[in-house]
């Protein structure tokens, strides 16, 4: 598994190198935003790990970049920066997780893992369907009526979850521990926007609507056309 960074504080930056490192990644390192978005634009890594604040072209514009070249590869941010201005900001370039500075090593750790997971495949069953949608979990791909639907990495943990129960409603509580591993009760803003993007890539262009909001109860997608 091959990770990149980019953190221009040099003595925390060669910490993470050697912490990842240990735990058994490959890791590469660059240590301003430019060299960092030309790695992440020409060589492959399972996952990136991007600091936010970068003095020359910063964390976001990366991002930026690769979703719209069309590169799903999952993103980690680091910020300062703990407003919800900023992390809903990052999660509408299509960001996969956050995390705070400071934080234990640990705990990025878990999070790398989680988000490697993710984008392995042990299930055997390759292909969820509803009505006209398809996600295939091999190719990780997802087509409504023929047409393909690109999806971020949380978009598409997110539609699988709501497909793997589809015509349940699931609670918000729910789908924060099961697609972003992490309790929301405080933050639940962060699972909507999710859902509206969600729902722009799947609905929007599309009459019959899958994604429905259950008032003051949470989100389900609908296979029968009743609701
Ligand atoms: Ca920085």
């Amino acid at each position: 598994m091959k990770i990149l960074i980019v953190e221009d504080e040099v003595k925390f930056s060669d910490y993470l190198r050697q912490g990842l490192s240990e735990a058994g990644f490959v890791v590469d390192l660059a240590r301003n935003g430019l060299d960092g978005h030309h790695l992440a634009m020409t060589e492959r890594y399972d996952l990136l790990i991007l600091d936010v604040m970068l003095p020359d072209v910063d964390g976001w514009r990366i991002l930026k970049s690769l979703r719209e070249s069309g590169r799903q590869v999952p993103v980690l941010f680091l910020t300062a920066r703990d407003s919800v201005d900023d992390r809903v900001k990052g999660l509408e370039l299509g960001a996969d997780d956050y995390l705070v500075k400071p934080f234990a090593f640990a705990e990025l750790l878990a999070r790398v893992r989680t988000l490697l997971r993710r984008g392995a495949v042990t299930a055997t069953e390759t292909t969820l369907t509803a009505v006209d949608l398809e996600l295939d979990l091999l190719s990780r791909r997802v087509t409504r009526a023929g047409r393909r639907i690109p999806l971020t990495t949380k978009e598409f943990a997110l539609l699988e979850l709501l497909l793997r129960h589809h015509d349940e409603v699931l609670p918000r509580s729910l789908i924060a521990s099961q697609v972003w591993d992490m309790n929301f009760d405080s933050d639940t803003n962060v699972i909507d926007v999710a859902i509206r993007r969600l729902r722009a890539k799947i609905d929007n262009a599309f009459e019959r609507k899958l994604i429905h909001t259950v008032r003051g109860m949470g989100y389900m997608l609908d296979t029968t056309g009743k609701v």
